[in-house]
């Protein structure tokens, strides 16, 4: 039907959630829309960035003489702003899977967040909507762009935001990508060109192409990280922080290092203020671009640095990496291996440094970050001791809330102290109520608090910090030091059971409770509390088996490993026990099964309620019918 030669535009509808992006920014979003400006620049840079390493390998490109840069252009009596890159550009397959979906998984969260207003604009960037922030401005978008590679002829997208957008087949398009925004009624002010250079000075800065506003070049291309620490000002490395992070904010540490030896490198790395992934957007990306003289090899790097390390944003250099390595080289490469290992090694003393000379930056770290550390310690043997000194806990002598180190905790351990205790519960008030903290009281030996549930784990991996074995105080074999006042405390009052009678209740109680317990047996280390589960695997902790079985293998009210169940010959519920069973069997099995849930209960394990229930009844009421 159609004759012309002008080729027909083909209209596609948005992917779901682009709409959903899309009408928030057109119709919530009013404030700080300058952003939208840093978006399209920075989308360039990449672009300009992913064509300089490409070029490497291929020579045979679109356009090969284009100089890279970035342009923009005001026109103020209409109302139009284009941003110009001469970078890698997009086919037309690209133009719609990146220009039309959203890839990223955290978005959905990040969208419904930003919906319920408990979010804020100015992350729009972190989530890789960062090109839909033109339509804050723009009534309508074109984007004409061109691939590097030879056979593609270029196409044009444009869009009003309005859920379609259509691509057309575009003649004498260069290598690169034009943008070009019709500006909305309410956004004329972006029209200025002195506004626009004003913008891209303060966001764009540290872009390493040259960005020219009207003609008129406004940026210094500068490698940062390149320079010598006395040339940066702290102001220069934040606006550097803002541009490499994507972030509004200043880093909360900063480490900047330049090593010759084993291997040339330079770096500059920022921990953020914050932590994603404690807002449930799922599993952070990594944050550190790799270089090889100032070329960018890989943009969020996930060889250059240890996944626990993902929190890191920043740059890493080093001139000793051919400069046209592949993707697939870089995963094998040895040399990357060895950069990874030292610059992980170099973070991780200024860590320890900042730890030492600035408490409170460190805690503020500990505390947004400390998970990272943990994961490090479960998931890298390479870094385990070094981490090991950067962990830190509550313990019996701090108070709620306040922390120490493993080495403060060894550097005031007790006369003939050989291991380093701890304990998990779910939250202090809860461990120092239960069975597991009172021999520690007596003997005034310090026990830690571990209270997430990776802690455990954590203390199983690390096996022993400086020289001493870090043991969990449920455990079976646990030996502690005598107790100062032994002598006195521990001389049996006439009606404690006799070491006879208690092994021979002992086992009546492992007779009552059958394959539910491995073993009943005297407690040397019960005070206050007539029984307590200890674990006979010495690996694993009753934490540790919560959690492997929350995580689904086995289920039931049977733990998956049986439990040493410890008695308490000096508690009076134990003495009447003994007796009861003379006078009332029957009865007596009932208590011996409490005893042992109550006990369960304490160590964390999940018991099945309703025998228990039914069982506590029992016992009350004959307690209420004959008291
Ligand atoms: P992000 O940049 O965070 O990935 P955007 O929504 O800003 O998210 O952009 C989506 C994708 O579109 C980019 O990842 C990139 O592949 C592509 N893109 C955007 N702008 C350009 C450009 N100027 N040149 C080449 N590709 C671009």
């Amino acid at each position: 039907m159609n004759k012309t030669a002008q080729p027909q535009p083909e209209t596609r509808e948005f992917q779901a959630e682009v709409k959903k992006i899309l009408d928030i920014v057109i119709n919530s979003l009013y404030t700080e829309r300058e952003i939208f400006l840093r978006e399209l620049i920075s989308n360039s840079a990449d672009a300009l960035e992913r064509f300089r390493h490409q070029n490497l390998t291929t020579k045979d490109v679109t356009d090969p003489d284009l100089s890279l840069e970035i342009t923009v252009t005001v026109d103020k009596d209409n109302h139009v702003l284009t941003v110009t890159d001469t970078g890698i550009g997009m086919d037309r397959g690209e133009l719609e899977a990146n220009l039309g979906t959203i890839a990223h998984s955290g978005t959905r969260t990040f969208l419904s967040q930003l919906a319920e207003g408990t979010k804020d604009v100015n992350l729009i960037g972190q989530f890789g909507v960062g090109f839909y922030a033109a339509f804050m401005v723009a009534s309508k978008v074109t984007v004409q762009s061109r691939s590097f590679r030879p056979d593609d002829p270029g196409h044009i997208w444009e869009s009003d935001g309005s859920g379609t957008f259509t691509i057309t087949p575009a003649q004498n398009a260069r290598r690169g990508t034009t943008i070009t925004l019709k500006l909305k009624e309410d956004a004329k002010e972006f029209a200025d060109p002195e506004r626009i250079k004003r913008i891209v000075k303060q966001y764009s800065s540290f872009v390493p192409f040259p960005i020219a506003v009207d003609g008129e070049a406004v940026n210094t291309v500068q490698a940062l990280w390149t320079k010598s620490k006395n040339e940066i000002t702290a102001e220069e490395y934040t606006e550097f922080y803002k541009y490499v992070a994507n972030a509004f904010d200043e880093p909360l540490l900063k480490l900047h290092f330049d090593t010759d030896a084993p291997l040339a490198i330079k770096a500059l790395l920022f921990v953020p203020r914050e932590n994603f992934e404690h807002f449930g957007l799922g599993r952070m990306e990594p944050g550190v671009n790799l270089y090889c003289q100032r070329v960018l090899i890989e943009q969020r790097s996930k060889t250059i640095l240890p996944e626990w390390l993902r929190f890191l944003k920043g740059v890493i250099d080093s001139e000793d990496l051919p400069l046209n390595i592949s993707r697939q080289a870089l995963q094998d490469s040895s040399l990357v291996r060895k950069i990874n290992s030292v610059v992980s090694k170099r973070f991780l003393k200024h860590l320890e440094e900042t730890a030492k000379n600035d408490a409170e930056a460190y805690e503020t770290f500990w505390t947004t970050f400390g998970g990272f550390l943990k994961e490090g310690v479960v998931s890298d043997f390479t870094h385990r001791e070094s981490l090991g000194k950067l962990l830190r806990f509550e313990s019996s002598r701090t108070e709620s809330g306040k922390l120490i180190s493993l080495a403060e905790y060894v550097g005031r351990m007790a006369e003939g102290q050989k291991d380093i205790y701890y304990i998990h519960g779910p939250n202090r008030e809860a461990i120092e109520a239960g069975p597991y903290t009172e021999a520690f009281r007596k003997r005034d030996l310090e026990i830690i608090y571990t209270m997430e549930p990776i802690d455990d784990f954590v203390m199983g991996h690390l096996q022993e910090f400086d020289g001493k074995k870090l043991v969990s105080a449920d455990r079976a074999d646990l030996e502690l030091p005598d107790a100062k006042d032994a002598k006195e405390q521990d001389t049996p009052r006439e009606d404690d059971l006799t070491t006879e009678a208690a092994t021979d209740l002992a086992a009546w109680m492992k007779q009552v409770l059958g394959e539910s317990v491995k073993e009943v047996k005297e407690s040397k280390r019960l005070e206050d509390s007539p029984a307590m589960i200890v674990n006979p695997d010495a690996h694993v902790t009753s934490s540790m088996e919560r959690i492997m079985r929350a995580a689904g293998s086995t289920q039931g009210t049977i733990p998956a490993s049986p439990k040493t169940l410890e008695i308490n010959p000096r508690h009076a519920l134990i003495k009447g026990l003994a007796g009861l069973r003379q006078k009332d069997e029957t009865f007596a099995r009932t208590v011996a099964e409490q005893i042992f849930d109550n006990a369960m209960i304490q160590a964390g394990l999940l018991i099945e309620s309703r025998n228990m229930v039914e069982r506590t009844y029992r016992i009350l009421e004959r307690t209420v019918t004959q008291g």
